[in-house]
């Protein structure tokens, strides 16, 4: 492409496209370029200038940071010193040239000195300004020099105190960090969004800078924001109670602002790519918050102000060391439709291999075919595809602005593909599904969820092995694998005879798992691992659950009607009763052992229940106090641990209270149980 145009073109071309695309970005909160097509384009620019003085140009996207501060509702707010930007190093021997540079200037001081390593938050960077501990003010990075005022919006943020902690602060001192939104409650927002028929956002770092730019505070209340701070800047010379960027986020944290976790001092380039290399591989998985890579930073604050910084923006003495990126782009090649265990029909996006968040994928989960068409996807899209904290990669959306007009829509299927039957719409719910119990495609998935780990956790069989059970005829339900012998499976291709003994002691092993993982495992409708805990806790045996009725069912805390009903109905289909009873007779555990219900917050614990509680029936407070291993008694005593009241408690809360008994209410017994 370059080698064609001019260089001069070459350049045009590039910043109307870099422009265009950090408008999409800072302004409109709607990306349409990935982070690492921006930096490819971007460092393109920065060659093409560097090697073409002449084409030097102050306008460039280069020689900015950040957005423009445009039109906008919000009042404007000078920094006390510009918020800088961060150079990148993308690999060790980019960051090993930085470490190199900094001996230089610094006769190796650097190296006694250390680094201070921490994450780089994927948010929207914010400075707060304190007077005296209180917050004043608080503003957007902006251009880096003029942000705009977002302190109404900030103050709902639970997270930004607005009194510091402790002693110590300079009377006036701004506070840098980032604002951000955990994946769970990014994925919440937007799903709240779809349901409200709104936009969803493309990722938590656009979806918190959008809440921080909200006219109405009450929105960006809702929004569920959090807050790290790394960084200060004081007017002039005031004195300071930390030496070190390391002592910073200690004092941070002594002063009541949250500091991000994994953070590491370390002494040498070696022991920071040690930590680079634990962070991308170990630390970030597991993280519930999305980050774009570490920064390291020259630890000792008299360093970082001898090395100062580049053209007053971009400090010497800091990189962010940056990741393979999570969010690319690819070509949608196709739309597979999967047939789950429930009969449901789920999309799988078909994607051009490209390589996201360190790993290569080819599949992409698209949930539903409203979702479909609600982002318009169509076969041929250059689609932006993200893979960060989640294991399975998810398609964002279509680059509308890449389409040759060949791109060709998709529609839900009318027929299952495995078995053709014609699909079920069920009115209430997006998923189309397929109605035959006996479809191949459902029975597969039936018996891979049913000897998954956290069902049956029946080790040793895989789809594959799965598919040739099936094919040799020996296994059509999960009743059947009970009944496998040795023999019939060391027949099969490729199962060594050692292997078959194998998996026919875990199968056999697998009788003893608790009512819980059973009920999971057989996969009702609407419910999952959790309901089936609270099913298995509440009714102790199989027999007890299936002959209770949907009031019984929906009485319990944690079911709703449709839960009760789909319970109900499953327990009174004959299929279901049969499968049951085969299993009954195979020697599968059909109740829930105290062990696994004597442990919980309550364990030990002696519990009243008095008066009338909100929403708890009698029987389910105690299934649940129970269940968290107390033991509810009926009259107070000295014995008693704990009493829960409701209205009108009467002589039993009088006692209580006269007995210093911990007196608790139907909320804060939720909270205990930790619902
Ligand atoms: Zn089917």
């Amino acid at each position: 492409m370059s080698a064609e145009a001019s260089p001069a073109a070459r350049a045009t071309a590039l910043r109307r496209q870099l422009d265009a695309a950090a408008h999409a970005y800072y302004v409109l909160d709607r990306p349409t370029l990935s982070d690492a097509a921006y930096d490819q384009l971007f460092r393109e620019l920065q060659a093409l200038e560097r090697d073409h003085p002449e084409l030097a140009d102050a306008d460039s996207p280069t020689q900015r940071v950040g957005a423009a501060v445009g039109a906008s509702h919000l009042a404007k707010h000078t920094h006390l010193v510009p918020m800088g930007s961060l150079d990148n190093a993308f690999d060790e021997a980019e960051l090993a040239e930085w470490e190199g540079r900094l001996r230089k200037l610094t006769g190796d001081a650097v190296a006694t000195a250390g680094y201070c390593c921490e994450l780089k938050i994927d948010g929207a960077a914010i400075s707060l300004t304190y007077r005296d501990g209180a917050l004043v003010s608080a503003a957007t990075r902006g251009n880096g020099s003029v942000g705009e005022e977002v302190t109404a919006n900030v103050r709902t943020i639970p997270d930004i105190p607005r009194h510091l902690a402790g002693t110590g602060w300079p009377s006036l001192i701004e506070l840098r960090g980032e604002v951000f939104m955990t994946f769970e409650g990014f994925e919440r927002m937007n799903a709240e969004r779809v349901r409200a028929g709104e936009p969803v956002f493309a990722n938590p770092r656009n979806a918190a800078a959008g809440a921080l730019r909200q006219k109405d505070p009450r929105e960006t209340a809702k929004r569920p924001l959090r807050f790290f701070g790394y960084a200060f800047a004081v007017p002039g010379a005031a004195p300071l109670p930390f030496r070190s960027q390391w002592e910073l986020l200690e004092t941070l944290v002594a002063w009541g602002i949250p500091v991000a976790p994994a953070r590491r001092h370390c002494a040498s380039l070696e022991a920071v790519h040690d930590w680079a290399r634990t962070l991308e591989r170990e630390i970030r998985p597991t993280l519930p918050f999305a980050i774009d890579g570490g920064v390291v930073k020259v630890n000792a604050l008299a360093l970082q102000a001898e090395l100062g910084v580049i053209g007053g923006r971009v400090p010497r003495w800091a990189i962010a060391r940056k990741f393979a990126p999570d969010l690319a782009e690819t070509t949608l090649l196709d739309i597979e439709v999967q047939v789950g265990r429930t009969g449901a029909l789920t999309p799988r996006a078909v994607l051009a291999p490209v390589e996201v968040g360190g790993a290569t994928i080819t599949y992409a989960t698209l949930h539903n075919f409203d979702l479909i068409a609600e982002k318009d996807l169509r076969l041929g899209d250059v689609v932006q595809v993200k893979r960060a904290g989640e294991v399975i990669p998810q398609v964002i959306g279509p680059v509308p602005e890449r389409r040759t007009g060949t791109e060709r829509t998709v529609s839900a299927p009318r027929r299952c593909p495995v078995c053709a039957t014609p699909v079920v719409r069920d009115e209430a719910e997006v998923a189309i599904s397929c109605p035959n119990v006996a479809c191949p495609g459902r029975r597969l998935e039936a018996l891979a969820h049913f000897t998954s780990r956290e069902a049956m956790d029946i080790r040793g069989l895989s789809h594959q092995r799965l598919e040739q059970l099936i094919a040799a005829g020996l296994v059509t339900d999960v009743a059947d694998l009970y009944a496998l012998t040795a023999e019939q499976i060391g027949g099969l291709e490729r199962f060594a005879d050692r292997s078959a003994e194998q998996l026919v002691t875990a199968i056999a092993a697998s009788k003893t798992q608790p009512l819980s993982r059973l009920l999971h495992a057989l996969g009702i409708r609407h419910v999952g691992a959790e309901s089936a805990k609270l099913l298995a806790r509440a009714f102790g045996t199989m027999a007890a659950l299936t002959a209770a009725t949907v009031e019984q069912l929906e009485a319990l805390h944690g079911v709703g009607r449709t839960m009760a009903e789909a319970v109900h109905a499953w327990g009174h289909d004959p299929v279901v009763r049969a499968l049951l009873a085969r299993l009954a007779q195979a020697g599968v555990r059909m109740d829930e052992p105290q062990a696994a219900v004597a442990d919980g917050p309550f364990r030990g614990l002696k519990v009243v229940l008095t008066g009338t509680l909100p929403t708890l029936g009698r029987s389910e407070a105690t299934a649940l106090i129970e269940g968290a291993g107390g033991k509810v008694t009926s009259a107070v005593s000295k014995a008693t641990d704990l009493v829960v009241a409701g209205e009108e408690a009467g002589s039993k809360l009088e006692k209580a209270t006269a007995l210093g008994i911990p007196v608790i209410d139907e909320p804060e017994l939720l909270r205990r149980l930790g619902r």
